[in-house]
C-alpha cells in the first residue's frame, strides 16, 4: 500500500522485518519534492535510485568536482556519480546543479573536525521545519528525514545545551 502523508511525501510501510503492530515504525519516508536555496527543483527523474527519482547536487572540493544523485528513500544511502568522484571520510561543498547555490548548513556534524549537516527544503521557500539534512562527508551516516526542528533538539540534547 502506497500513502502520502500531510507534506505530500510517499510513505512505502516496511513490513520486513518482524513486529509490525506499529506502522510508523516501520514506515519510511520517500522525498517527493526536494528545492534549493533559490527554489530550483532538485529531482531528477532520469536517475531513479531503487525506483525513484533521486535528488540532484553538485559538489566540489579542491581539485574535483562532479555532480551526483541521492537516494529519495529515508535511509537509503546508494548514490549514482554522473560525474568526477567522491572520496570516502572525505567533505564535499553541494550545491543546486541547476543555478550554482550552495545548500545552506545547519549545524556541525561530529564526525569531522570541519564536517557539516547540509539542508534540503522540501519546499520551494526554504523551511526548516519542512526539510532533510545530512553530512557532507562520503561515508558517513549522520542526517535524517524527519524535520529540522527535531534534530535541532535532538543534537542540543545531545551535547548538552
Ligand atoms: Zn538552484
Ligand atoms: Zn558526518
Amino acid at each position: 500500500m502506497v500513502q502520502f502523508d500531510k507534506d505530500g511525501r510517499l510513505i512505502i510501510p516496511i513490513t520486513k522485518r518482524g513486529k509490525d503492530k506499529d506502522k510508523d515504525k516501520n514506515a519510511k519516508y520517500v522525498i517527493k519534492k526536494a528545492y534549493c536555496p533559490n527554489g530550483c527543483n532538485i529531482i531528477d527523474v532520469n536517475h531513479p535510485i531503487n525506483g525513484f527519482p533521486g535528488l540532484r547536487i553538485k559538489y566540489k572540493r579542491p581539485g574535483v568536482e562532479g555532480e551526483l544523485v541521492l537516494s529519495a528513500i529515508e535511509g537509503d544511502f546508494d548514490k549514482i556519480i554522473l560525474s568526477g568522484s567522491l572520496e570516502e571520510g572525505v567533505k564535499d561543498e553541494l550545491y543546486c546543479p541547476h543555478c550554482g547555490e550552495m545548500f545552506k548548513k545547519l549545524v556541525s556534524c561530529n564526525c569531522k573536525e570541519d564536517a557539516d549537516m547540509v539542508i534540503i527544503g522540501l519546499t520551494p521557500h526554504l523551511d526548516f521545519n519542512n526539510a532533510i539534512t545530512f553530512c557532507n562527508v562520503t561515508g558517513c551516516h549522520n542526517g535524517s528525514y524527519v524535520k529540522s526542528g527535531d534534530i535541532l533538539r535532538h543534537i542540543r540534547l545531545k551535547e548538552g545545551f
